[in-house]
């Protein structure tokens, strides 16, 4: 709907179409946005391919079920772990599992079920641990009719925070867990964000972005220390054969990484670097020669929407004028065949004025619109 709106915009503006420039339309760039709404130019994401049960195509698989080659004991030294018919599983006694390599903030996929054959209660029972950067417990617990505390509980931020609901499966069964964390920020020694973990379980949200309070232990509450930007993933030994399968991790970028588009981290100064380099980009590819003026003086109406330098407002001004001064040769009838341009350029004079760039008194506003009023154009 919205790029039926765009085009609707563009084939108005005539001549303007035939070069896939819109015009302005969404609010421009300001302090904390270096893009403006629905801006052309802002890059476009990456592509991942995915197939639902499938790692996307740019995650790291950490464990497919056929080898351990990726993972040792927490002292570096191999796992005792055993691998048991496409799973890895827990041996008693034998210490946490951790990936070889260190990751920092990520969306990991893990599968996970507890023993089938039930034995012991509550934290007894089918328990390990997802530690995210090998800090903060995701418990991992037989959850089916096996009450504990709830802030020990299946899917649970261990000793922090319940899940929102109990989605567990039956023993034997296996489970998802597909999580998504940030790791805390820090300032100097000023914690700026505690960090954040959000679960599914079997695709049922259970931690919705909660902000970590500490480092998982048992019983106390243990302030976040600092512990470097890349930690280990590792799962739990609690005595319990739980096994685990379909491992992947995807990194993703610190929510303060962005310093240039609204969010947490933006920084002014960031923000008008990247509108000065795009505005520079976009001038340098405009034919100033060209015999389109209307296109050239839509294209400068843009630049000046990142940049106000008083090199591009001196270009958009004589481009404006020469406009002018084309309409105002014309009768009636040639008029309304530059209806197009003429509401082009208005409507991108009224974005610049909705946004400050352009005085509410503009000049070459005020004009089109005159024009537009008395043509009764709609
Ligand atoms: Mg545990």
């Amino acid at each position: 709907m919205k790029q039926l709106k765009i085009m609707v915009v563009a084939s108005a503006a005539g001549t303007v179409a035939a070069t896939v420039f819109a015009g302005l339309y969404g609010d421009t760039p300001d302090a904390k946005h270096a893009w403006a709404v629905h801006d052309n130019n802002r890059p476009q994401p990456p592509i991942v391919r995915a197939e639902p049960g499938k790692p996307p195509s740019d995650a790291i698989v950490l464990f497919d079920g056929t080898s351990l080659d990726q993972w040792c004991a927490d002292n570096g030294e191999p796992t005792k772990w055993v691998m048991n018919d496409g799973a890895m599983e827990c041996v008693r006694g034998s210490g946490y599992i951790r990936t070889k390599e260190a990751f920092g903030d990520c969306q990991l996929h893990v599968e996970w079920a507890a023993p089938a054959k039930v034995e012991g209660g509550g934290q007894g029972r089918g328990n390990s641990g997802v530690f995210l950067m090998g800090q903060h417990e995701v418990q991992v617990l037989d959850g089916w009719d096996n009450p504990t505390y709830p802030d020990g509980m299946i899917a649970s931020v261990y000793a922090e925070n319940p899940p929102l609901v109990n989605a567990s499966s039956k023993p034997g069964e296996w489970q998802t867990y597909d999580i998504i964390f940030h790791q805390p920020v820090w300032e100097g020694d000023v914690m700026k964000f505690p960090g954040s973990v959000t679960v599914l379980h079997n695709g049922v949200l259970a931690q919705d972005h909660w902000e970590i309070e500490g480092l998982s232990t048992h019983c106390q509450r243990r302030p976040i220390t600092k512990y470097g930007e890349k930690g280990h993933l590792k799962f739990q030994d609690h005595g319990n054969p739980v096994r685990f399968r379909n491992v992947w991790i995807r990194e993703i970028p610190s929510r303060f990484a962005n310093t240039t588009h609204g969010g947490p981290g933006v920084k002014e100064a960031d923000v008008m670097a990247l509108r000065k380099a795009t505005a520079a980009k976009l001038f340098e590819k405009i034919d100033l020669k060209s015999n389109n003026k209307v296109d050239t003086l839509r294209k400068m109406l843009e630049v000046i929407s990142y940049d106000k330098d008083p090199k591009y407002m001196q270009v958009t001004e004589e481009f404006g004028a020469a406009f002018m001064d084309k309409i105002a040769k014309h009768d009636k009838a040639k008029l309304e065949e530059l209806k197009g341009e003429i509401m082009g350029v208005r409507n991108d004079c009224n974005v610049l004025i909705r946004n400050n760039v352009f005085s509410p008194e503009n000049r070459m506003k005020a004009e089109l619109q005159k024009i537009i009023d008395e043509n009764k154009w709609k």
